[in-house]
């Protein structure tokens, strides 16, 4: 008999089961929603369930979406947030004035500008390196005083690859620790923990949660260092906890992570190949087509498919690029990205006047349709520009 806490289950069957997170007290498969803000203590004022006693500390219906992604990273514990934001933003309080932060220049763009203008009130000092030049991340190194290394990989909306366990080393060698944003690749595709990362960040919106019908983020720690401590506390004093109807969704739909996540690849790479050489396309930005830079760190480091996000730029450029977005029919124009639902975005528009995206590049989130139909819909929309 398979033992349910087993380390030796596949993550697919650890996943498909939500972690074993049943209701011991009905025998449901699934796990209640526990909504209660409070526990109860009993006549000795201890907690009635151990480490259970406000909601904003600790709630079960989180920890099982909790347990479930630090088991699929390999970390020692992971926590929740009420968005990718709020995650991020745990990380960077956790610093201390007068550190140094390193991050790529091409990153998520709401997380980059916040953090430009954190740094400045925060009294932390930040340089963006260019991840397309050989040793810029090393250059950015302060020796000393280096704290984080943050990296996006791949990375909004070039999908430029970082090679992590480089970066890992780099870090390291300063001193400083790694964090990855791994929203792109998920822990179906890449584990940065076993390639050297310290923390790994998500927004769990995109392809944790996969149904674009809630907000959440998470972190998982390699370890429960000091910094670690720092980040959970300021969850826990900040406040920025994941609901309880939110946490349950989000387990719900980590459940078909591995499938989701796997048939987004295979439909990218599909789409991917049909419009490379398409004559209205002037590029496609997909790690899994050879001709992407990143190709080569894709192949080490994402295992079964290059994800589920692709850019093209379209010929004729910004007016060109709206119009085949405005001929969709079936990609729904919207920002976000990892729903099972395609979507096409023209990014600059979304990132505002001072965004440095081409202006001629709609970015792809492909979803788990039939890629023959997402296909006739990108070929009729190039068709009727
Ligand atoms: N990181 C990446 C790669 C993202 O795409 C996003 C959101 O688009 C975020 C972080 C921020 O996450 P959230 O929107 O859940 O706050």
């Amino acid at each position: 008999m398979i033992m349910k806490d087993s380390d030796e289950l596949s993550p697919e069957t650890l996943t498909a089961h939500g972690a074993y997170a049943g209701d011991a007290a009905t025998g449901g498969v699934v796990p209640p929603i526990q909504p209660s803000s409070t526990f109860s203590r009993d006549e000795n004022y201890n907690l009635t369930v151990e480490n259970h006693g406000y909601a904003r500390d600790k709630n079960p219906t989180f920890g099982h979406a909790e347990s479930l992604l630090a088991k699929l990273e390999g970390g020692a514990e992971a926590i929740t947030f009420s968005s990718g934001m709020a995650a991020a933003v745990a990380v960077f309080q956790a610093l201390k004035p007068g550190d140094h932060v390193v991050a790529p220049k091409v990153m998520y763009w709401g997380l980059r500008h916040w953090l430009l203008e954190f740094s400045e009130t925060w009294g932390i000092d930040v340089d963006l390196f260019d991840a397309s030049e050989d040793g810029a991340l090393q250059a950015a190194i302060r020796p000393g005083r280096t704290r984080l290394v943050w990296i996006e990989t791949p990375c909004n909306p070039t999908w430029d690859l970082i090679d992590i366990a480089e970066a890992a080393n780099i870090a390291h060698e300063a001193g400083a620790l790694l964090a990855v944003d791994s929203t792109v690749a998920t822990p179906v595709l890449t584990r940065p923990i076993a390639l050297g990362a310290d923390i790994v960040f998500h927004s769990a919106t995109k392809y944790l949660n996969g149904h674009s019908d809630i907000v959440a983020g998470a972190l998982v720690g390699a370890r429960q260092d000091d910094l670690w401590a720092r980040i959970r506390k300021n969850r826990e004093h900040g406040g920025a906890i994941l609901g309880t109807f939110e946490s349950w969704l989000l387990l719900r739909g980590m459940r078909t992570l591995f499938l989701r996540v796997r048939q987004a690849s295979d439909n990218a790479l599909a789409v991917a190949r049909h419009f490379d050489t398409h004559p209205k396309v002037a590029r496609v930005l997909y790690p899994g087509l050879q001709s992407h830079p990143g190709h080569e760190i894709a192949r080490r480091q994402m295992n079964g498919g290059f994800g589920g996000m692709l850019s093209m730029q379209i010929d004729g450029g910004e007016s060109k690029a709206l119009q085949a977005a405005g001929n969709c029919r079936l990609f729904v124009r919207a920002t976000s990205l990892g729903g099972v639902e395609s979507l096409i975005e023209h990014r600059a528009t979304s990132e505002g006047p001072t965004s440095p995206i081409p202006r001629d590049l709609l970015r792809l989130s492909v979803g788990i349709e039939k890629p023959e139909d997402l296909i006739a819909d990108i070929d009729q929309a190039l068709a009727a520009i």
